[in-house]
Parts: C-alpha cells; structure tokens; sequence
C-alpha cells in the first residue's frame, strides 16, 4: 500500500486545487521556506483525524482553512483527499484504490468521506488501525517527533510497537465492549433496584 495521490483545496496556503502525484521510491518535496511544505504533512495528519489545532500549528480548527492573500480572498472551506493504493487489499475495502476526504466550513461543521461515501471520522480511524497509517502512527515522523519518541515514557514507546504489531484494533474493541459490559451492569442495577421496591 502506497499513497498515490493528495489533494488539497482551500486548505492551508493552496487556495486553489493542487494535485500532488507520489510514484513508488522516494519522493522528497523541496521548496523555499514558507512555501508549503508542512503544510502538506500537516494535510496528510488532518485528513487521517488530527483533532489538535495546535498540533497543525494553529489555534483553532478554522485555521487550516485558507484565511487569504493580498492577491486572494479568503475562502468558506478546506478540503484534502489522500489516495492509497490498495492492490494488495491491505485495507479491509474491496477496492484497488481508497481515496479519504475530509472537509471542514468555516462555520465549523465537519465531513468525512471513504471512497466518496459520507463517513464517521470512526470510520476513517478504524481503516486505518494497525496499518501504521494514522494522524498518531509510525509512518508518519513530524519534525521533533524522534527525540519525543525516544525521550517519551516508556508506556508511550510501547503504543508505537503495538501499533506495529496489529493489536490496536483489538485493544479498541475491547475498551469498547468493556464499556458496554460495564453500562450493562448498571442498568442491571437499577432493574434490580425497580423490582425490589416493585416487591
Ligand atoms: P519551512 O521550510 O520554513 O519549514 P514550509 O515550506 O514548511 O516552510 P509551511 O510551514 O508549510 O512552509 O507554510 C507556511 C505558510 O503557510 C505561511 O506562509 C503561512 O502564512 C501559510 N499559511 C498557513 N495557514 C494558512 C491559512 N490558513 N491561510 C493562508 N495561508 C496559510
């Protein structure tokens, strides 16, 4: 699985659609500074889920749309799609290509997309568990990020191995159906509790 294409319009400095192409090796992106480079990464994070505004390097969510220009106006909303190749079927998707979209309007309202279909940013988390893919995963290494890892606690450390190893996604339904199991009991509680006083 590779990521073939990203798209950016209105988010960041592309105020306009631009399309990037990856083909398979190494592709660098050079550029002077301010010129927009992180800002693609940052696409990428934002697209897989990245909720901290401040994380791409802003203050609030709204940030990320293109604010405006001298030359510009500023424009209503931000939108990337990343592609992956999915020939080798490493998303759980019966497609050869998966392409994710996010989209967020300046009156804060957020939309998601699998392959063009509205989705659950749930959803989009969910794909992507144990590939190594994700706004907090391995593949991913923000300027700063190997001394946080390195210096991190060790508990942090093991987060980036379990990733690896594929266990996330089990680890995560099982805080899912542990909070259930829990809900279950305390519902239980109380219809014990009606039917003693009922008694
Ligand atoms: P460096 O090489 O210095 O790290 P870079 O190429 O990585 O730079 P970025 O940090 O990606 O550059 O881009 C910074 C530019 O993006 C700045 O000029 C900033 O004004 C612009 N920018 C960021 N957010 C927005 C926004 N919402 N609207 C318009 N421009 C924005």
């Amino acid at each position: 699985m590779f990521l073939k294409r990203i798209e950016l319009s209105g988010f960041k400095s592309f105020a306009d659609r631009t399309e990037l192409e990856f083909v398979r090796g190494i592709t660098a992106v050079v550029g002077p500074n301010g010129s927009g480079k992180s800002n693609i990464s940052d696409g990428i994070r934002w697209v897989l889920g990245e909720q901290s505004a401040k994380s791409l390097r802003g203050g609030k969510m709204e940030d990320v749309i293109f604010a405006g220009s001298d030359a510009r106006r500023a424009v209503n909303y931000g939108e990337v799609s990343l592609t992956l190749d999915n020939t080798s079927q490493s998303l759980p998707l019966d497609f050869n290509e998966v392409t994710v979209t996010r989209r967020v309007h300046r009156s804060g309202e957020s939309e998601y997309l699998i392959n063009k279909q509205p989705c659950r940013l749930k959803d989009i988390t969910e794909l992507f568990m144990d590939t190594g893919i994700g706004k907090e995963a391995y593949s991913i290494i923000g300027q700063g990020r190997i001394e946080e890892i390195l210096s991190t606690k060790s508990e942090d450390r093991r987060g980036i191995f379990e990733e690896a190893s594929g266990i996330v996604k089990y680890k995560s339904r099982k805080r899912e159906a542990e909070k259930k199991l829990s809900d279950t009991e305390q519902n239980l509680l109380r219809i014990h509790d009606l039917v003693s006083e009922l008694e």
